[in-house]
């Protein structure tokens, strides 16, 4: 052979039974097939073997694989993020004429999917009440096809009484979504409660050091796997075997800084409750949080973002002021990492109720809780 011809022959020379520890990073686009007549183009690559980059690679699929062990699912897809999760999940069981319902407390870009996109598709996403439970039966349609639900809800927290939702969709044959995002899949059962497909960023948990951005849509059983999958197909929804590594690498410290989250969060929440500047705090595991005796019977536990709600003699202005004297907090969006964040939703409304910019989403990191609690402080000392 041609020395020119030897740099492209990929067939390897070192020995390849090395036994990592570790999922190794497989990075490639192109299967090579044994003969032509076992060339496939198919996306059911975890039982019918490899056939394009695309649909997978031993890395994702072992992320895949994990995720589908912890959550119960059949059969969990990895896909580029959390929003392409909501995504794909829209167009897997949306269609022209089809009407779905999404919580008014759902994550925003959710909702600005509903409005846009599927609007432009003909789908009529409509928002309800995420306390609505079982009362959600009034506002199943002959073609509603799916509803969302969200745990608690993106910053205003409403707990979703979800088993009385499915009750409610399933006895009208309408598949229910969940964004567990906010229980890193482990907090809340979604398949235990019923749930169709369930979906969370792992952008935030999992991940867990705001350097990856990943999502999962998993399917509870073959209906919904065979639903999604050719849409997740069509879509060309790849993933980088990097990404994944840093996922799976996650997982290993996911319990351990759970922990440590959960306890530091609350502490920080307890001691924003008592403090007579904060009207209210919007945290799942305290009685002041709208589900909270929900929260109660069906999590396991709770996480590390919450908002509260400043007493209502505060000013916007001073809640922005509140904002920019954080020191150990950083301003910024997202969550699940290991710094501490805070953002104000100045413009942030919900049917009835207006915050008139006082709401504020903090996200708990793995900082020295008592730093935490001393940078609050001084931050809420400068209002007054
Ligand atoms: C962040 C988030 C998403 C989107 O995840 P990305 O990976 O940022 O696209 C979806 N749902 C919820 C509840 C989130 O917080």
């Amino acid at each position: 052979m041609d020395w020119r011809t030897k740099l492209l022959n990929p067939a390897p020379r070192a020995r390849q039974d090395y036994q990592s520890l570790v999922t190794p990073v497989y990075r490639g686009s192109t299967v090579v097939f044994s003969d032509q007549n076992a060339v496939t183009d198919d996306w059911r690559q975890a039982e019918n073997g490899y056939s394009y980059g695309l649909y997978g690679t031993p890395t994702s699929l072992e992320l895949a694989a994990r995720i589908a062990s912890i959550e119960g699912a059949k059969e969990t897809f990895i896909v580029p993020g959390g929003q392409a999760a909501i995504a794909l999940i829209y167009l897997a069981y949306c269609q022209a004429g089809s009407h779905a319902l999404v919580p008014f407390s759902a994550y925003g870009p959710n909702k600005a999917m509903a409005e846009g996109l599927m609007r432009g598709l003909h789908v009529e996403v409509e928002p309800y009440d995420p306390l609505i439970g079982a009362d959600i039966a009034a506002l199943i349609r002959s073609n509603t096809s799916l509803i969302w639900c969200e745990s608690p809800g993106s910053v205003t927290m409403e707990v979703q009484d979800v088993p009385a939702i499915v009750a409610a969709a399933h006895a009208k044959g309408v598949a229910v979504a969940l964004d567990n995002t906010y229980a890193a899949g482990v907090m809340f059962d979604a398949f235990a409660h019923g749930v169709d497909v369930s979906m969370q960023a792992l952008t935030k948990y999992v991940g867990g050091h705001s350097d990856l951005l990943l999502g999962t849509v998993s399917a509870r059983d073959s209906a919904a796997y065979d639903k999604l999958g050719p849409i997740y197909q069509q879509l060309g929804l790849a993933v980088s075997p990097d990404d994944c590594s840093l996922a799976l690498r996650g997982l290993q410290t996911l319990a351990v800084r759970l922990d440590v989250l959960e306890q530091s969060t609350l502490k920080v929440a307890k001691w924003l409750s008592d403090q007579p500047l904060v009207g209210r705090v919007l945290h799942p595991a305290m009685a002041s949080c709208p589900g909270h005796e929900i929260w109660t019977r069906d999590f396991t536990g709770s996480t590390s973002v919450f908002s509260f709600v400043f007493d209502e003699h505060i000013r916007a202005e001073q809640v922005i002021d509140f904002i920019n004297n954080l020191e150990i907090f950083r301003i910024g969006m997202s969550w699940g990492g290991v710094n501490s964040l805070a953002v104000v939703y100045p413009d942030l409304i919900r049917p009835n109720q207006d915050f008139a910019g006082r709401i504020v989403r903090l996200n708990i990191g793995l900082e020295a809780v008592d730093d935490l609690i001393a940078d609050l402080d001084q931050a809420l000392s400068k209002m007054v």
